[in-house]
């Protein structure tokens, strides 16, 4: 393990997320929340949480889904979702483009490793990148992800390529580790509560394949 990577696993994520949170609370501020979602059930937990503090866009942005039917499935649901949850701000929902040559382009070389390694990486990295752009092209005061909910996806690097894309694109980035304060327990009994539909493969074609195999 790398030095930076110790450093990073010290970080506890949900920790500063809550003192930002509260910085929030004292300014009485409601700040906009570009918040990239990969599926309804890992946003339900997300959205549960922070629509008590921001206002904020749902940005679906996943070029990574295969086939097309199932990106259209997961769109549907994460509507349908948007529209029954009870929430304290307004939730609103935007559609990203949907051309799956940007997801191979984006991890060519990468085909055959495994879910969780690099090519998954090089995943959070470009939809980390749409929402950062879109989130500073409209404005909004944060961008960040529902990915960190789930345990097969690593906050440290999520959190790692947030922070630099901020930097880089000059928007504030949120850090989290949503899977904390029971988080992705929770979106599963939200996900039983709503009748989300859960699917069983993470997105790509890669990870419906290893789905297969097992
Ligand atoms: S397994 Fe999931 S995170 Fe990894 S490349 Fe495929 S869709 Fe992206």
């Amino acid at each position: 393990m790398t030095a930076f990577a110790r450093e990073e696993k010290k970080r506890n994520y949900q920790k500063e997320l809550d003192q930002e949170i509260e910085k929030i609370k004292r300014d009485d501020k409601v700040p906009t929340l570009l918040l990239h979602s990969c599926c309804a059930p890992c946003s339900s937990y997300v959205l549960e949480y922070l629509s008590n503090y921001f206002k904020i866009t749902v940005f679906y942005y996943n070029p990574n889904i295969y086939p097309q039917q199932e990106y259209e499935k997961r769109v549907l649901e994460q509507q349908h979702f948007i529209q029954s949850l009870p929430a304290k701000y307004p939730v609103e929902f935007c559609g990203g483009r949907y051309e799956q040559e940007e997801f191979y382009s984006g991890i060519r070389g990468l085909e055959k490793i495994r879910e969780g390694g690099e090519r998954c990486y090089a995943c959070y990295e470009m939809r980390l990148r749409e929402t950062a752009r879109i989130a500073k092209q409209q404005g909004y005061d944060y961008f960040t992800t529902t990915l960190s909910i789930s345990p097969l996806k690593n906050a440290v690097k999520l959190n790692e390529i947030g922070e630099r894309l901020a930097a880089e694109i000059q928007v504030p980035y949120l850090v989290s580790d949503f899977k904390k304060k029971n988080g992705y327990k929770r979106s599963i009994t939200l996900s039983g509560q709503y009748g989300l539909y859960r699917q069983d493969y993470c997105g790509c074609i890669f990870s419906r394949k290893e789905r297969d195999n097992q």
